[in-house]
């Protein structure tokens, strides 16, 4: 993920951007991380009593900071006092969100060991010997755990600054590491988008989208594999007895599936939004309700297939480098529409794979036809 974060004075922007990389810890690192995280919650739960106490009695508010605790909770010393830190800050924040907007956020709230997720964020420090927190070749190096072993998928480019990290265990019991960076960039000058730079998609059910030129992106077969292995899974944990050893065994099975298809669904959304924001000047979807068509998805054959997030990618995407992405009117009749004479017709049945234009005679495949018409309409308000 990457965002803008202010614009700085020189035309520099602040961009911010998380690399996600698995942890492999030796045992003796992952008894501190679990050590950690009960540390975190530890720390958490009780400035967060003092807090309602000291509410009470005071009819004021204060938040105790964690050095406070470590005199009665010797423990506290043996993990990385700056997690210890962020769990102040993070309720600290809480506090602020809820003070602010009290129906939005509500009050901060206990956390429990087995409801709240297991993770801890340190920020890193960069003193005249070095860094606390810093990247090796195939690790990361952590205050107190040294250096963790770690796979990176990309590399971090050489500028970024690397300011913190959150290390999480998964349900599954895997470890994960977050490590955000900023870095200044120009800031994209705009791109002048024309017809032949310009792509037209639209949503798919059966091939994820449809571009005006064509061109489809069929999502991997692997991705249907696993899903249709997941329905399966999904089925035969229905007819268990909940809490059996079968049952447990294969609920851990269906966990770490879901796992790789969301896995396998983030690397092709980010892949797919990445080549069309590089290859594009603009890029005009239409603005359907996503949150519908989910529903509506989720209904038939094929299982939720992650528009929202796609979307989202490419927007983001394009806005680094200067480029639109242009949201087309729901309401806009693209599918019924001739794209070659602009003939409006009656509605075209949704199952309905090719239609012929009653006025042109004009064949077209229906969802070409629509992503056609999408970029018109898109193209048509970026020169208004
Ligand atoms: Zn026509």
């Amino acid at each position: 993920m990457a965002w803008r974060k202010r614009d700085a004075a020189d035309g520099k922007t602040v961009r911010y951007t998380t690399l996600k990389v698995r942890l492999c810890p030796t045992e003796a690192q992952a008894e501190l991380f679990e050590n950690t995280f009960g540390c975190c919650r530890y720390i958490w739960n009780h400035m967060l009593a003092d807090e309602q106490r000291f509410y009470l009695e005071t009819d004021r508010h204060f938040l105790p900071t964690p050095a406070k605790y470590k005199k009665e909770a010797p423990f506290l010393k043996e993990v990385d006092n700056q997690a210890l830190i962020q769990e102040h800050n993070k309720l600290a924040q809480a506090f602020r969100m809820f003070f602010k907007n009290p129906e939005a956020f509500g009050h901060p709230g206990f956390k429990r060991k087995k409801a709240d997720k297991d993770s801890f964020t340190a920020c890193n420090h960069v003193f005249e010997s070095g860094p606390t927190i810093y990247t090796t070749r195939d690790g990361i190096r952590m205050t107190k755990a040294g250096i963790v072993k770690a796979r990176f998928s990309r590399r971090p480019q050489a500028w970024w600054k690397l300011r913190r990290i959150t290390v999480e265990k998964t349900r599954t019991g895997k470890y994960f590491c977050s490590i955000l960076y900023e870095y200044d960039s120009e800031a994209p000058s705009p791109a002048a988008p024309t017809a032949e730079t310009t792509i037209g998609l639209k949503y798919s059910l059966a091939h994820f989208y449809v571009a005006d030129n064509g061109e489809m992106a069929d999502p991997p077969r692997w991705l249907k594999q696993s899903q249709e292995k997941l329905a399966k899974l999904q089925q035969r944990l229905s007819r268990m007895e909940p809490g059996s050893k079968n049952y447990q065994e294969a609920a851990r099975k269906y966990r770490l599936l879901h796992e790789h298809i969301a896995n396998q669904r983030r690397d092709f959304t980010h892949k797919e939004s990445s080549r069309i924001a590089n290859g594009w000047n603009a890029v005009c979807v239409r603005d359907d309700d996503l949150r519908e068509m989910a529903r509506e998805i989720r209904l038939g054959p094929v299982p939720d297939a992650g528009f929202g997030m796609f979307r989202e990618c490419l927007r983001y995407k394009l806005e680094r480098q200067g480029k639109p992405l242009v949201l087309v009117g729901r309401y806009q009749p693209t599918t019924r529409t001739c794209s070659a004479c602009g003939f409006a017709g009656d509605a075209v049945p949704r199952k309905a794979k090719t239609w012929v234009c009653p006025k042109c005679g004009a064949a077209h495949n229906t969802e070409v036809n629509a992503a056609r018409n999408i970029k018109r309409n898109g193209l048509a308000q970026i020169c208004a």
